[in-house]
């Protein structure tokens, strides 16, 4: 029974989990062709139902993926399950999560899906939902479209109803064009930057090289074939990175850049090699940018403090959201922010689309580079440093509740944040914030600060809190 194996508060990982962002599971174990099926069907009577009066119009999903190997075998199923209940199926091929996203506003398609388990293990991979704006479902929608799939609440059509599927080849050169679009592509491309690019095996490698040589860099790029079968652990993390840092190093190179498999995530390696830290990739896209327009950032709770002294800097300030990329959106068209995202590289531009974008965040530093003819390590010098700290403790929703309760009474004279658990800011600048995961049995707490043995402070006492609450 399927029902055994779906997660619906918590979850261990060999669980497949359905959440606000979509869906995640073991391919062959728990993530099979007819749950995918099954999924698509869910996903396509959702948007009919919530698209009265057009019905008939004859509604539309495209479906990107990224290069792990069961995408193929995946998209075919969501596909199926697509035109089983009505709506056409445009398959794009390999594709970037964020080029998925401009294509559903291109091709005015009711929704998108992204076949990719973003960062997670290869055993792994997911099915990624957007609407036609090009966002993740809000959390209603996103609870309808679980339930419909949990009771096979499915708006099956006939033969002659059935959605046809077709292929579309342009994803990768719209999404570039869009991208140049923000950014001085003469300008950049005079100055000849020598990059290296690690898209570790994953959907980002020909599509990120199409918007380096039209920028003009002279680029070296490593783990860039769509293999699916990833060159190093796919998260684009410091312990993960070392290739490139070498080869930026020996290339003498300008950057080096490095995507997660969906390329919606960007880290940056300093021109002597230095991984600099996923958090710098928001503060100096946002620096760019801030030099240009005018108008505020959003970025969730857990994203660090330095995209507040760069809008400060600029006269401008920062919303903060709960975490998940589709909050941030949200309050960038709530707000008409200039830019966003999370600061785990993750960098949103909404003239592109509403969506983290590793491209983005590409064209835009190397903008700010050209703008300044600073080097990478200088710009992270003048945004500064702050130290960072995550942790997670073993917490089920009780005991996270507990622990909350008892840390609004230890921190009363803290600045509280209860939006997303609780973020306390505190006088000097450091900050903690504490969460309950939506996918583990765990609290997240993060923890920032000018030093480190603050960072650690906050963290020994949200041990301590728990340890009060009577959890061990
Ligand atoms: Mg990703």
């Amino acid at each position: 029974m399927l029902s055994k194996n779906v997660c619906l508060d918590f979850c261990m990982p060999e669980q497949l989990i359905i959440s606000i962002s979509g869906m995640r599971g073991i391919v062959g174990e728990n993530l099979t062709a007819s749950v995918a099926a099954d999924y698509g069907c869910a996903f396509g009577s959702y948007l009919k139902s919530s698209s009265a009066g057009e019905k008939n119009k004859g509604l539309s999903v495209c479906i990107g993926r990224d290069s792990r190997r069961s995408g193929q075998m995946l998209c075919s199923a969501v596909a199926a399950g697509l035109c089983a209940v009505g709506i056409d199926a445009i398959d794009l091929g390999l594709a970037a999560t964020p080029s998925v996203g401009v294509m559903v506003g291109c091709l005015k398609c009711a929704g998108g899906v992204v076949v990719t388990a973003s960062h997670n293990p290869i055993q792994y991979n997911g099915i990624k939902l957007l609407l036609g704006n090009g966002m993740a479902p809000p959390g209603e929608a996103a609870e309808q479209i679980k339930q419909r799939f949990l009771d096979k609440h499915f708006d099956l059509v006939g033969s002659i109803g059935c959605g046809q599927m077709a292929s579309n080849s342009q994803a990768d050169e719209t999404h570039v064009n869009k991208v140049l679009a923000i950014v001085d592509k003469a300008a950049i491309a005079a100055q000849g930057f020598k990059v290296v690019l690690d898209s570790v095996n994953g959907a980002g490698g020909a599509v990120t090289k199409e918007l380096l040589a039209e920028l003009g860099c002279r680029v070296s790029a490593i783990n860039d074939e769509p293999t699916g079968l990833f060159a190093h652990a796919p998260e684009p993390i410091a312990e993960n990175l070392t290739g490139l840092c070498e080869a930026v190093k020996s290339d003498g190179a300008d950057i080096g850049f490095a995507q997660d498999p969906d390329a919606d995530r960007l880290a940056i390696v300093d021109e002597a090699g230095t991984y600099i830290g996923e958090e710098y990739t928001l503060a100096l896209a946002a620096k760019y940018v801030f030099s240009k327009r005018a108008g505020k950032a959003a970025t969730n709770l857990s994203t660090s403090r330095m995209i507040d002294d760069v809008a400060e800097k600029a006269g401008s300030r920062v919303i903060r959201t709960p975490v998940g990329e589709a909050n941030v959106a949200a309050a960038m068209l709530q707000h008409n922010c200039v830019i966003g995202g999370e600061g785990n590289g993750g960098v949103i531009d909404l003239r592109v689309g509403p969506i983290r974008d590793s491209l983005v965040g590409i064209a835009l530093v190397l903008q700010l580079m050209t703008e300044t003819g600073s080097s990478v390590s200088a710009l992270v010098d003048e945004i500064g440093r702050y130290y960072m700290t995550k942790e997670k403790f073993p917490a089920d929703r009780e005991q996270a509740r507990r622990i909350l309760a008892e840390a609004k009474q230890r921190f009363a004279l803290a600045t509280l944040d209860a939006s997303d658990g609780c973020r306390f800011d505190f006088p000097d600048g450091s900050w903690v914030h504490c969460r309950a995961s939506n996918t583990e049995p765990v609290m997240r707490v993060i923890a920032e600060a000018k030093d480190q043995a603050t960072v650690q402070r906050h963290i020994d006492n949200m041990q301590k809190i728990r340890t009060t609450a009577g959890i061990h």
